[in-house]
């Protein structure tokens, strides 16, 4: 029978597929010895079936039931027994961390008899019973039984007036579970229920449902997590923070989320249960004064802490809570950190001994080092700081202030730039900070919501910035010095110094993006990067190169590492000043006018490659015969007819009119371009491989590749590769002759177009469009948003390569060209030639490079070292 439930005794941290990362986590500190409080996790298993089938497994009440009577055992309490009660936790706990998003309820097990007996266990404190009595109403009420949360907080707030909630007395909580009971009669019809297990159960189902829940949706495909894993649940017996001034509950990080650096950092608060911390319902203090409150606890848990990241070997944030004096560990992760500090810490870590260089460089990721090569402000231009918060998560961002998600949402759609300003965040927000380009509040911590969310998701973020008085409702926030700023006034917030600027503060260059230029700069994070990306270029075994078709980008290309150029295209070379000539061309109207017209254009053409190879210094370089359909570079349609109606036009316009009247395709995309071209106009693809090798030998070193777009049948790569060898030759050239594999039935038959080319290059555009049948131009546009929303896709198949499809094409044309011509050299210059899972995929088809835009090198260099050491077989080994 299948087993769906594991003590913590019985887990570890490997069974986060089954146990969550909670549960894993749980049981692994469980094992390690640490102050864990004893319970049990019911699998991610059992929730997926659930999700499919409506109800829970069979057996797995009993199941349960055992592990519950277990547990009661070990505690030596019943689960809500009157006078002796046992109370658990009900958390959730995904594979992969969702901050928020699920549901937890806390207190499980009490109602108007066991709160007595919960009273008399501390002590003969009431006030404490009925404080854990009222949070278990207001939870389970908002969570479970799915009420408004307002109601509660509003109740709560009338009796509180200006004190805090630890001001309220047992008679005014014992008064408060009264109205919060009534609160749950009124809305659901029905009494809160009082059976320690019904709540139990009702609670379980709870966290389950919240896996679907739409900002778990929404925070699933902002993190291209999948949809379907489900939800582990922890049910863990409770220990309690909010005992009396000798409790608290606290969040804390093994070193600095933000910076790397290795302190103390963390949130406390006395007297507390965790939502507390970061509901923000008080403001907590700096952990380092837990030392002066409670020194034997503060010390044990410095200890736990090392003892974690010496047993991680990362950076850990954890949760934990102090019961009368007694340190109790509730939760432990490998914690997320901030793009900056990935870097940083992999490298600390590999000088402290604890992890390799091979794994420092997989400790990092692509995503990361091109957030850090997003510009910042520019510390020389005037700018009008009007407070400073904390650097919860780094990046310049300027917008128009909004205050609400919906209207984050709103104006972005709008295409307007915003930044979202709250008190605080709440899980509900998450859709306003996806839209935002970066998130400011003055309350709260760097363990906050907004602040961990916002490091997630690689979003600028200040937060606590404790000065500004932010009103919601009226929509403005004051700053000191008598600051208005209202819906629209435009801010600029910099993350990594948490200040906040009146106004647009200009941005320049990273200093990452400095460094990739080849500035010497000393700086503890240029330092990181540098050493990860040695280490990286040592182990890939993919070689970058860059699509680039100006000197100038071919130029940068070199100065990020770029190793060739995969992907020159060189229609660019027939628009501006050109466009002329192109004209002529088409209007030709016998074999000299059109030579005439070629002859005039090779200079131009020879000229552009001498500048590129120049700027290649003897990397090879793919130049692609020309693509795009002729007529788009002819004058537009209708402002031809325009003129000829209204009788403006020359005798040149109407000839042009006509041409692009015959010209005009329905679906240029499948029209007349490519290798089509090259054999409908004689002498245009002789006339560009002319060029390149005239251009070649002006160059010393040069290595020039002719690559023919387009190809779907050997027979059109054999008509124009003759001809492009014979010009080669008697120019005494030498290049390889290749081409791209863009349309679905070069794939299908690279075996026999293998025989006619030395290199294929996925144009994985193409390839995509035409695999999928989307128009490339208007899919993602119109209707993606649907897609995505039904699971069709995780991420559009333009950005991340469809592996299934697309990519079966890949791997069907990589092995049956290879099988023709065994030195068949193979690369991708579609935009998925950057992505960082696509260059895995490529590494793992054996491709020989990946070319990508100029920007993108340092991503793909350093994911072909990740691919390289993930799949075990770099160049190293
Ligand atoms: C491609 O189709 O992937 C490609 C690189 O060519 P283009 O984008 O120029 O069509
Ligand atoms: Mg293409």
């Amino acid at each position: 029978m299948a087993k769906y439930v594991y003590d913590f005794t019985e887990g570890n941290k490997d069974l986060k597929d089954l146990l969550g990362g909670k549960g894993a986590n749980l049981a692994e500190m469980t094992n390690l010895g640490l102050p864990v409080p004893p319970g049990f996790t019911i699998t991610s298993e059992a929730c997926r079936h659930y999700l499919a089938e409506g109800a829970v497994p069979q057996g797995l009440d009993e199941e349960i039931s055992g592990y519950l009577a277990a547990l009661e055992t070990t505690m030596g309490k019943k689960l809500g027994q009157a006078d002796d009660p046992l109370l658990v936790s009900v958390r959730s706990g995904a594979k992969f961390s969702m901050p928020g998003m699920m549901e937890t309820v806390l207190n499980i097990g009490l109602n108007d008899e066991s709160v007595h007996g919960l009273a008399k266990q501390a002590g003969g404190n009431e006030r404490f019973a009925w404080d854990s009595y009222r949070r278990l109403i207001q939870m389970f009420g908002k969570t479970v039984l799915g009420i408004d949360g307002e109601h509660f907080e509003n109740a709560l707030e009338t009796l509180k007036g200006t004190r805090d909630d630890t001001d309220l007395d047992a008679a005014e909580l014992r008064g408060l579970v009264e109205t919060f009971k009534g609160i749950v009669r009124a809305e659901t019809g029905a009494d809160f229920p009082a059976a320690p297990r019904d709540q139990m159960r009702l609670a379980i189902k709870a966290v389950f449902d919240s896996w679907n829940a739409p900002r778990a949706v929404l925070y699933r495909r902002q993190e291209r997590t999948p949809a379907d894993l489900g939800t582990a649940v922890n049910i863990c017996s409770m220990v309690f923070g909010n005992c009396g001034d000798d409790s608290g509950t606290g969040v804390a990080f093994t070193r600095d989320p933000g910076s790397g650096h290795q302190g103390v950092y963390g949130d406390y608060l006395q007297n507390a249960q965790g939502e507390d911390v970061v509901a923000g319902i008080r403001n907590t203090i700096p952990l380092q004064d837990l030392e002066r409150l409670d020194k034997n606890a503060y010390d044990e848990l410095m200890a736990t802490m090392e003892k974690l990241e010496n047993h991680y070997r990362d950076l850990c944030d954890i949760e934990f809570t102090i019961e009368r004096g007694k340190l109790w560990m509730l939760q432990t992760r490998v914690g997320k950190r901030t793009a900056g500090a990935a870097f940083r810490i992999a490298v600390q870590l590999v000088d402290q001994g604890l992890i390799t260089m091979d794994e420092a460089v997989t400790r990092v990721t692509g995503d990361q080092l091109g957030q850090l090569m997003f510009p910042r402000f520019d510390a020389g231009a005037e700018r009008r700081l009007i407070t400073k918060g904390m650097n919860a998560s780094p990046g310049a961002a300027v917008g128009k202030a909004v205050f609400s998600s919906e209207r984050a949402v709103e104006l972005a759609e709008a295409g307007e730039r915003v930044i979202l300003v709250r008190r605080e965040t709440n899980p509900d927000d998450l859709s306003g900070m996806i839209a935002a380009q970066g998130v400011l509040t003055s309350r709260g911590g760097k363990t906050s919501h907004a602040a961990v969310v916002a490091r997630g998701m690689g979003k600028t973020c200040v937060c606590g910035a404790e000065e500004l008085e932010v009103s919601v409702a009226a929509r403005r926030f004051s700053a000191p010095g008598g600051v208005e700023v209202a819906e629209g006034d435009v801010i600029s917030i910099d993350g990594t110094t948490g200040e906040v600027f009146l106004g647009e503060v200009p941005v320049v260059d990273s200093a990452v993006v400095e460094y990739f230029e080849g500035r010497d700069l000393d700086d503890e994070l240029v330092t990181a990067v540098d050493r990860i990306m040695r280490h990286a270029d040592s182990v890939r075994r993919l070689r970058v190169r860059a699509n680039a078709d100006t000197p100038e980008d071919a130029a940068r290309a070199v100065r990020f590492g770029g190793e060739g150029i995969g992907l020159c295209r060189t229609e660019h070379m027939f628009l501006g000043e050109r466009r002329q000539l192109v004209e002529d061309l088409v209007l030709a109207s016998d074999e000299t006018e059109r030579q005439a017209a070629l002859d005039a254009l090779e200079p131009h053409q020879k000229d552009d490659f001498i500048g590129i190879f120049q700027a290649m210094d003897g990397r090879p370089v793919t130049v692609r015969l020309i693509d795009p359909p002729l007529h788009e570079f002819l004058p537009d349609l209708v402002e031809l007819s325009v003129k000829v109606a209204t009788g403006e036009a020359s005798a040149k316009d109407r000839r042009l009119l006509e041409a692009v009247k015959r010209l005009h395709e329905q679906n240029p995309m499948l029209g007349l371009r490519g290798v089509r071209l090259g054999l409908v106009i004689p002498g245009l693809f002789a006339m560009q491989v002319r060029a390149i090798a005239e251009a070649a030998k002006e160059v010393p070193g040069a290595r020039p590749e002719i690559m023919i777009p387009l190809v779907a049948a050997v027979q059109e790569l054999e008509a124009v590769r003759e001809e492009a060898a014979r010009i080669l030759a008697e120019a005494g050239v030498e290049a390889l002759i290749g081409t791209m594999i863009e349309v679905p039935r070069a794939a299908l038959t690279a075996g026999q177009i293998a025989e006619a080319a030395q290199f294929f290059s996925f144009g994985t555009n193409d390839l995509t469009q035409m695999t999928w049948g989307f128009s490339r131009d208007d899919v993602e546009a119109s209707f993606f948003s649907r897609y995505l929303d039904l699971g069709i896709f995780g991420v559009s198949p333009f950005e991340t390569l469809d592996r299934d499809g697309v990519g079966r094409l890949v791997r069907i044309a990589a092995e049956e060209g290879r099988r023709t011509r065994p030195d068949l050299k193979l690369g991708i210059c579609g935009e998925h030639g950057g992505d960082p899972d696509s260059v895995h995929f490529c590494h793992e088809v054996g491709l020989d490079y990946v070319s990508c835009s100029p920007f993108r090198i340092p991503v793909a260099r350093l994911e072909a070292g990740r691919a390289a050491l993930q799949s075990n077989d770099s160049d190293t080994r």
